[in-house]
């Protein structure tokens, strides 16, 4: 057997944002440099449990979650941001065990785990798919599956419609951009209690969605759980 000390040594594993080298036993989730850590926006201990967001930053007065709660680590900024972006345009899958690590800790402090029955990823279109070679959720959902002990039903939502990017619309044009792209899959969700997982929340309209399907099909709760929050 290879031991892991000198396999990390042969392979340190680099910075998710920056692509420096990450020392075994430091950075944050093993993943993030000591300097790229000082540019992370921290989503703050005891957040609003239905949007997620810290004190000052809640939307829930403005927008239903659609959720039963969501939960995240960090805010969509800095070093975050970036790091987000080159796993999903860039492509770096071997971002994924950082952000999952992220998430999974934010479903342990900010959710029940032993509420959650299966474990959903938002899905992509196939056109998106096929395009980027992965889906940046699913990935984050084997992880976070795995860890929880809990069965990952990738297949339990689909997405019809290959829209415009989320994040390049306004708010309005948001809610609307997701009406009728996702529909119910193959695998059935019937009486279970759901966690599902994205990369980014702006306005929940995806989430919100996603959890109307997955209600209508016979989930009974759907909480949430995504990398980073916009403010
Ligand atoms: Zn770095
Ligand atoms: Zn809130």
């Amino acid at each position: 057997m290879w031991n892991p000390a000198f396999l990390e040594f042969l392979f340190p594993s680099k910075c998710v944002c920056c692509g420096e080298p990450v020392p075994p036993g430091s950075g944050l989730y093993g993943g993030l440099c000591g300097e790229c850590v000082k540019d992370v926006s921290f989503v703050p201990q005891n957040p609003c449990p239905l949007c997620g967001r810290g004190s000052g930053f809640c939307v829930c007065d403005r927008q239903s979650a659609g959720v039963s709660g969501l939960a995240a680590p960090f805010y969509y900024d800095g070093a975050v941001r970036r790091a987000i972006d080159r796993y999903k345009f860039k492509k770096r899958r071997e971002c994924a065990p950082f952000f999952a690590r992220a998430v999974l800790d934010a479903v342990r402090t900010r959710l029940i785990p032993q509420f959650i029955d299966a474990v959903v990823p938002v899905p992509l279109a196939a056109a998106a798919y096929t395009r980027r070679g992965f889906n940046q959720s699913e990935l984050l959902a084997q992880r976070i599956g795995r860890s929880l002990k809990k069965p990952v039903l990738k297949n339990a939502l689909e997405k019809c419609v290959d829209n415009p990017q989320q994040h390049r619309l306004n708010a309005a044009a948001r809610a609307d951009n997701v009406l009728g792209v996702y529909r119910a899959g193959t695998q059935p969700v019937k009486k279970l209690r759901v966690l599902l997982i994205d990369d980014i929340s702006t306005t929940g309209a995806t989430l919100r969605e996603c959890a109307r399907v997955l209600k209508r099909t016979g989930a009974v709760t759907v909480w949430a759980a995504v990398i980073a929050l916009t403010k």
